[in-house]
């Protein structure tokens, strides 16, 4: 019998994309499960919330999971949690995270009432927990979150490092700098695995220092004569400390809108991550007690997302907010790919309104979270692994890391860039793909379903969303099989009904003699053949008049 004595690094998201990261390590029957994040919809996905990874390779799997570790409390890193964790027997498993990450995780928790109490362990830097076949270590990380942790796992394969997101920062705010004796004396034990972020591999240079974003920062506070509104990630912790400390510096009360953004700020405030002094934290009801000099908002929605405070002003559908002559909005948070055009409309649509916009490409006042090319360099030459694997990130951003990862010597066979979804084998001699891909496709969260919308139901949307539809009701005498009177069209989104008379009265006609063809002749009537029927006839007709293609809905009633 074959021993199976290979490591199998499976990315279930995070490794294609920006978001959904989440990860197992396998080492024969036993599973550690690394971060469970979403991510947001694409520009094409109408009505969906978030999509999150998809976890169909676990099924029957789940008494081998030994437990779950969490590197920081970003959503992206934890934010599928309420939809996924309840699929796992979690009660038989322990969970590990931060402190702070910890608090995120339950305290979203509690927006889910039914589902069943979470026990989450706390670790910190230097904790040592002992999985199965893992011994992991955790070590802090700079990141513009605090409490974020990286992983060094001893496994019988070999010592992995996991970067987690990070950047190196020398003059951290409100954080420790990078402990870079520890991360030497990690690359000291000898690393078969380095594992590393990704997402900022396409940036040339070192990432800003936290001191030099809230230097930038304060050159627009001092500038700013009317009201600013700052958007940014409720998770963004270290950006909401900057402007809450800007706030107080320049005498303005600061009010936080956005539901992700309180929650945040609260548990923050009672862990005392987050400092502010008394009275400067006010409602958003009261900003109009004060002048409009002496204000600052907070808020969420700098991605553009529709729900957000920030769309919501945008779209004068605040109920007390509107955008007025003076004000200064600041986007404090670079754009997550795919979000691009959504963002820009915003943007134009607030100019409109008379503020004054910064956003990150006039000053560098964005996440800049994470380590650019030098700094990712500088990751690699620390460590000295055998093998690298670039993590988080878009296609592109991980081939670069290959490329950065090469380029220091690691020989081209052994850098491994992989998607969602592609199992990672690892032994002491050698990494590489395994052939068969394991279930990575979109898990999709709209409202309370999870996953019921799949493919077929998002390109029903796409279809509506791209040229309308087109209901045909034709009531058909069941001795005759003839239609009676004349169909009913109902149609939204394709043509005005009222403009198109005469193709309304051909496509009544057309749909006359599809039916009393097809149902026409004596016997049993098959209905479905003849729905069907009018829905490719109907659809191609249409398509030669206006080439358009609405979802034809026919609907055939007997009588
Ligand atoms: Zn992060």
């Amino acid at each position: 019998m074959k021993k199976i004595t290979n490591l199998r690094i499976i990315p279930l998201g995070g490794l294609g994309e920006v978001g959904r990261n989440m990860m197992l390590l396998e080492y024969g029957s036993s599973i550690l499960v690394i971060d469970m994040g979403f991510r947001l919809p694409e520009e094409d996905m109408p009505g969906i919330d978030y999509i999150v990874p998809n976890i169909d390779y676990l099924k029957g799997k789940q008494k081998n999971i030994l437990g779950i570790v969490f590197t920081h409390g970003h959503y992206d890193h934890i934010g599928a949690v309420p939809y996924l964790i309840y699929r796992f027997p979690f009660q038989n498993y322990p969970i590990f995270a931060s402190g702070l990450t910890r608090a995120i995780i339950l305290k979203r928790q509690e927006d889910f009432p039914l589902q069943p109490k979470l026990e989450i362990q706390k670790v910190k830097d230097g904790s040592k927990i002992n999985l199965g076949p893992f011994k992991i270590e955790f070590f802090r990380q700079n990141h513009n979150i605090s409490d974020n942790l990286g992983l060094f796992i001893k496994t019988p394969v070999g010592n992995i490092l996991h970067t987690s997101d990070f950047k190196f920062d020398q003059n951290p705010v409100y954080d420790l700098p990078t402990d870079f004796k520890k991360l030497k004396e990690f690359g000291s034990r000898g690393i078969l695995l380095l594992m590393s972020d990704s997402t900022g591999a396409e940036e040339t240079g070192h990432s800003l220092s936290e001191k030099e974003i809230f230097e930038n920062l304060d050159e627009i506070f001092k500038k700013a004569r009317g009201r600013i509104i700052a958007a940014t990630f409720g998770s963004l912790i270290n950006r909401i400390q900057q402007i809450i400390t800007l706030s107080e510096k320049y005498q303005r009360k600061v009010a936080v809108d956005g539901y992700t953004m309180k929650t945040n700020v609260e548990i923050c405030k009672q862990l005392g991550y987050i400092k502010s002094k008394r009275g400067t934290l006010i409602k958003p009801k009261e900003i109009s007690n004060y002048p409009d000099s002496k204000i600052t908002l907070l808020c969420t929605g700098a991605q553009g997302e529709a729900e957000a405070v920030l769309m919501r002003i945008t779209n004068r559908e605040h109920p007390f907010i509107k955008f007025k002559k003076g004000d200064t909005v600041i986007f404090s948070s670079s754009v997550v790919p795919g979000n691009e055009r959504t963002v820009q409309i915003m943007k134009d649509e607030i100019l409109r309104q008379k503020t004054k916009v910064f956003h990150y490409r006039m000053m560098d006042i964005h996440a800049g979270g994470h380590a650019q090319k030098e700094e990712l360099k500088e990751m690699i030459k620390i460590i000295k692994p055998e093998f690298f694997l670039p993590i988080h990130g878009q296609y592109s951003m991980l081939v670069e890391h290959g490329e950065i990862a090469k380029s220091l010597g690691i020989p081209e066979k052994n850098v491994v860039i992989a998607e969602n979804g592609q199992v990672v084998n690892l032994s002491q001699k050698r990494i590489f793909i395994e052939k068969k891909p394991i279930p990575s496709s979109y898990v999709m969260v709209d409202g309370l379903g999870i996953g019921d919308v799949g493919e077929v139901v998002l390109r029903d949307r796409q279809m509506l969303a791209k040229d309308g539809m087109f209901v045909i009701v034709a009531v058909v005498d069941r001795q005759t099989g003839q239609v009676r009177g004349s169909p009913d069209i109902i149609s939204r989104g394709f043509v005005y009904l009222r403009e198109s008379k005469e193709l309304l009265r051909d496509t009544r006609k057309k749909v006359i003699e599809i039916v009393n063809r097809a149902a026409g002749s004596s016997g049993a009537v098959n209905w479905s053949y003849v729905k069907d029927e009018i829905r490719n006839k109907i659809g191609s007709f249409l398509f030669t008049k206006t080439e358009r293609r609405p979802m034809i809905l026919p609907v055939v009633i007997e009588v």
